[in-house]
């Protein structure tokens, strides 16, 4: 045999046993059959798809060979939901946000205190992925006080009555260093709830988007109180800084100005500005009653008065007395303050996304903390048919991932079913989708999530919650100072 025979045979030889090997790779998980939506590849096609370790590791026609197989005949595979607004950040809020399809819960709105603390105390034991921002209420909060408080809850920074009190000019570098020390700390971008802030001035929050704007990170906003004209702000702020901003749950913020906020926004990206909004798909808000969201001449700004708010811990309408009675005290309260016209317009706007604005769990709390996203489905793809599977499931994943990808590398391979992107993957019946949580009963899981996998690991399991499964992971952004 001459020696160019022989490198043949053993070329043939080669080809022969790696194609052999191919066919005999064996992955953790196959799901075989399901119909794929991969909205950054507009992919919907009936394929298989195999997970290895974290990640997803082949996507393919032909059938895959796996330790475990899922049949998902009948069934879409989507990424993982992804909610921007998710306050409940504990365990308790994250099983409930499992069932709603939620993968990643990430607190932006109003951020973190201690955000080393939180990023540590979470690691290895969270159900969901986790993340939160900067701040900016609490650190301008004790800027302003010269203290040293650490906020437990939201609730407390709203309470306190530092919030009514504008911080000095010559603190502004203090926040600065403040914000600088949680960005430092992983913190994804700046939350700005102005609105909580009447009295803060037009220099200090302005300052506060210069300097997202100098180290290029993204701020979200809960804009101040005044629809259209506080839209604008928010807007100028932005652009003149040349700062990234989200504004949270346009509806609540923009209610009767509904048409103009969208509109304003709809030509903030149409002339190439980084300016995103998100609704969540309920008529009420939710928030704090000793805020400054019920200081003097609430009835008029919000447009609604006592009887339209549900105090959550009795689930009693106020009157004026009790209205005067909690405020005293402190807690939560539901604000039935929109119209339905509203969040459809929203809704079926190309440039909005789904997020929760979830609170802590209370079992008469908001039932936005556990059914924003299974309602989206349920109503506005189902029944309403406003909205088709494939831009519902781009407002859930794809495009709040795209709101912090600059500055949180890992968001780029999450809500994707693509090959090498982390296998943070929904499973489930389009049709049998149900949110179950109403006003008075909030804390309901959602059902019809047959899969809820995350990192790779198998969550819930034929509707199932595992237990002892933490999957989740820190997403923190990379940016250094
Ligand atoms: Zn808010």
């Amino acid at each position: 045999m001459t020696r160019f025979k022989i490198q043949i045979l053993f070329a043939l030889l080669f080809s022969i046993v790696s194609c052999h090997n191919n066919k005999e790779i064996t992955y953790d998980i196959v799901i075989e059959n399901a119909r794929v939506i991969d909205p950054e590849t507009e992919t919907d096609a009936f394929l298989n798809v195999a997970i290895n370790n974290d990640k997803i590791a082949e996507i393919s026609k032909n059938k895959l060979i796996g330790k475990k197989v899922i049949d998902g005949t009948g069934k879409i595979l989507s990424p993982g939901f992804i909610d921007l607004h998710a306050h409940g950040q504990t365990n308790k809020e994250n099983e409930y946000q499992a069932f709603d399809g939620v993968t990643t819960a990430l607190e932006l709105e109003i951020g973190v205190d201690t955000l080393a603390q939180f990023y540590k105390a979470r690691k290895g034991n969270a159900l969901l992925n986790y993340g939160a921002s900067a701040c900016q209420l609490a650190y301008r909060n004790k800027t302003i006080a010269n203290s040293d408080r650490v906020y437990e809850t939201i609730y407390e920074e709203l309470q306190d009555s530092v919030a009514e009190q504008a911080l000095p000019e010559h603190q502004f570098i203090n926040l600065r260093n403040r914000l600088k020390e949680a960005i430092t700390h992983g913190a994804i971008g700046i939350g700005i709830p102005v609105g909580y802030l009447p009295n803060a001035s037009i220099e200090e929050i302005t300052d506060v988007y210069a300097y997202a704007g100098e180290i290029n990170v993204p701020v979200f906003s809960h804009v101040r109180e005044g629809g259209a004209i506080a839209f604008q702000q928010a807007i100028s702020d932005a652009i003149l800084n040349n700062t990234q901003l989200h504004i949270c749950h346009l509806t609540s913020m923009a209610r009767k100005d509904v048409d103009f906020c969208l509109e304003a926004i709809e030509k903030a990206q149409a002339l190439g500005f980084s300016i995103t909004t998100e609704l969540y798909p309920y008529t009420a808000g939710n928030t704090e009653i000793g805020s400054a969201i019920f200081n003097e001449g609430w009835q008029e700004r919000l447009g609604c008065t006592y009887e339209d708010l549900q105090w959550v811990a009795t689930n009693e309408r106020l009157t004026p007395e009790t209205f005067e009675f909690y405020r005293k005290q402190g807690g939560s309260v539901i604000v039935h303050m929109m119209k339905e016209s509203w969040i459809d317009k929203v809704m079926a706007s190309e440039v909005s996304m789904i997020a929760s604005d979830g609170g802590g769990y209370s079992p008469t709390g908001h039932p936005r903390s556990s059914g924003t996203f299974c309602k989206t489905i349920r109503k506005y793809v189902n029944e309403d048919k406003l909205l088709d599977i494939n831009s519902a499931i781009k407002k859930m994943t794809i495009m709040p991932a795209g709101v912090i990808e600059s500055i949180v590398p890992d968001m780029k391979l999450r809500a994707r079913i693509q090959k090498g992107c982390y296998a943070d993957l929904l499973l489930f019946d389009v049709n049998e989708v149900r949110d179950n949580a109403t006003y008075g009963d909030g804390f309901v899981k959602s059902t019809g999530m047959d899969y809820v996998i995350i990192n790779g690991e198998i969550l819930i399991e034929n509707g199932e919650m595992q237990s002892g499964v933490f999957p989740g992971k820190a997403i923190k952004s990379a940016v250094k100072l």
